[in-house]
């Protein structure tokens, strides 16, 4: 009965694109030491979201249910895990992969990514300039600094191009 469940529970077409996508990171090496957790910024912030486990769960080929909880767009993508590893299995790398996979399978990613990625479009930087404050709780904005406005990227109409295409319906 068990074992009827767990081959239910795999999907092999998802497993062969994550294994395609990670195959240079090795992921069958990784022996669960956590390193990568111990490591993990967003693992300070978000206690459930563990990269070991992570990897754990797509080696056991649990993918849908990795991209049902969402819990990948928790990283940031810093590589911490990936220095941190023993193992050379660089974490990062399988869950970006998971990213790539959850997008071209139709999950939306969270509605902040969504508004970076059409801030590069637009603008070619992931937000606007913003305002900051000084240690003495003044406020500081380019122009108080007599800061000249920001210039568009170089290319950045073929950019805005590549991007629209590559992002395609999001
Ligand atoms: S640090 Fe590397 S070997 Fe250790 S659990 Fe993380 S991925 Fe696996
Ligand atoms: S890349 Fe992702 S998983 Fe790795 S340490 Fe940074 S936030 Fe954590």
């Amino acid at each position: 009965m068990l074992v009827s469940l767990e081959a239910k529970l795999i999907n092999r077409k998802y497993l062969d694109s994550v294994k395609e996508l990670v195959k240079p990171h090795t992921p069958q090496y990784c022996y669960q030491c956590a390193k990568c957790t111990s490591a993990c910024t967003a693992s300070k912030v978000i206690p459930e979201y563990k990269p070991h486990l992570i990897v754990a769960l797509t080696r056991m080929g649990l993918i849908k249910q990795l991209l049902d909880s969402g819990i990948i767009w928790a990283c940031t993508e810093c590589w911490k895990c990936g220095e941190y590893c023993p193992q050379n299995v660089a974490p990062v790398e399988v869950i970006i992969a998971l990213k790539n996979l959850a997008v071209a399978s139709g999950y939306r990613p969270p509605e902040d990514l969504i508004a970076m990625a059409r801030n590069v479009i637009e603008l070619g930087r992931i937000s606007p300039p913003i305002e900051v404050l000084s240690k003495e709780f003044e406020i500081y904005s380019r122009e108080s600094l007599n800061l000249p406005p920001l210039v568009r990227p170089y290319a950045h109409e073929s950019m805005r191009k590549t991007l629209k295409d590559l992002l395609g319906g999001l």
